[in-house]
């Protein structure tokens, strides 16, 4: 059973003197308890877009004119996010209690001014209405949860007095401090060092098995893909181009995009040859340019004629595994003999 579906969300961002622009279009996302559903692609192609959309937190020039944001615990009635009013009760009660979100930057969301402690506690206190002893209690048992060594000391600690890596950990305790059914992950582990990286994910690992709790995971790194994540979209300008699970899409990539991100990244189990990097050609345009038809035409080395002006519906190309390329389409050219 789903805990999210996104359906055919568009997000469009507006500004008085240019025309709008359409920087997610069309996209369909499904979320799982238990399970973890990366978003990857180069910066800019709208996966954070989509993330903070689950939140409603976009920009004030940004709407979503189409498609929903289906949100359903179990055994509760779904909600369209989409729909929701800004400030109103139901989305204020989704926000950092049943859907709560990390960043890269662990600023983002803890306050400087105040100890991590009395952050987590308030949260408990606010979404759960536990009284400020029993809160300590739960803080100092998440604090110790997410790795903090002495975490009943440390929880009177300010941010700053924390190291970048347990900083991130006192974020991710804030995150589930309310035991969200959902967490969305925006890049969390790419300002650490590689050593952190891995404990982090790790972490975060561990906590999902713990809590059981669906996660949608930001990154442009399918090395973290493939670490972290059962599922995978990939994202390009905008669109949602192949999905599926990782073990598919890592096997038999089906869209030139992701065929050209995998080729670019070395071989992980040959780590010792340093596989040459294959850096796709060209850059990204900017939204406005992208073609109504396929996102990827300007760069793909087997664009041919319906690619530019037609856009590629979403093909399976095997069970839960989807892509969107005219390829998977084509007619074969002469029939064989
Ligand atoms: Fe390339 Fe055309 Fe497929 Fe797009 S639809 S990825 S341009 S072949
Ligand atoms: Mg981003």
């Amino acid at each position: 059973q789903p805990i999210l579906v996104i359906k055919d969300m568009s997000i469009v961002f507006s500004s008085p003197d240019e025309a709008d622009i359409e920087a997610v279009r069309q996209v369909d996302l499904t979320l799982t308890p238990g399970k973890t559903l990366a978003l990857v692609g180069e910066s800019g192609c709208g996966k954070s877009v989509t993330a903070r959309a689950v939140l409603r937190l976009l920009d004030r020039n940004a709407n979503i004119p189409r498609g929903s944001i289906l949100f359903q615990p179990e055994g509760e009635a779904a909600t369209d996010i989409a729909r929701l009013k800004q400030d109103s009760l139901p989305l204020r009660a989704i926000r950092g209690n049943q859907i709560s979100m990390i960043f890269q930057e662990p600023m983002s969301s803890l306050s400087p001014v105040h100890t991590i402690g009395d952050q987590i506690d308030e949260m408990m206190i606010l979404h759960e209405g536990l009284r400020p002893k029993q809160a300590r209690e739960r803080t100092v048992a998440l604090l110790d949860q997410v790795g903090i060594p002495g975490a009943r000391q440390r929880a009177d600690a300010y941010p700053f007095e924390l190291s970048g890596g347990l900083r991130q950990r006192a974020m991710i305790a804030m995150a589930l401090a309310c035991t969200p059914q959902l967490l969305i992950a925006d890049e969390p582990t790419t300002a650490l060092d590689v050593t952190t990286q891995a404990q982090i994910l790790d972490l975060l690992r561990q906590l999902q098995s713990d809590f059981g709790m669906a996660m949608l995971f930001i990154t442009h790194d399918l090395g973290v893909v493939a670490e972290i994540a059962d599922e995978v979209a990939v994202m390009y300008l905008g669109d949602v181009v192949e999905q599926g699970s990782v073990y598919d899409v890592f096997a038999r990539p089906s869209h030139p995009y992701t065929q050209a991100l995998m080729s670019s990244i070395p071989k992980m189990a040959r780590k010792a040859e340093r596989v040459r990097l294959s850096p796709i050609k060209g850059t990204v345009p900017a939204p406005k340019d992208r073609p109504v038809g396929c996102a990827f035409t300007s760069r793909c080395p087997y664009a041919f004629e319906p690619c530019a002006t037609i856009r590629p519906e979403r093909t399976e190309v095997g069970g839960g595994h989807h892509a969107r390329c005219h390829l998977l389409t084509r007619q074969p050219v002469e029939a064989v003999a």
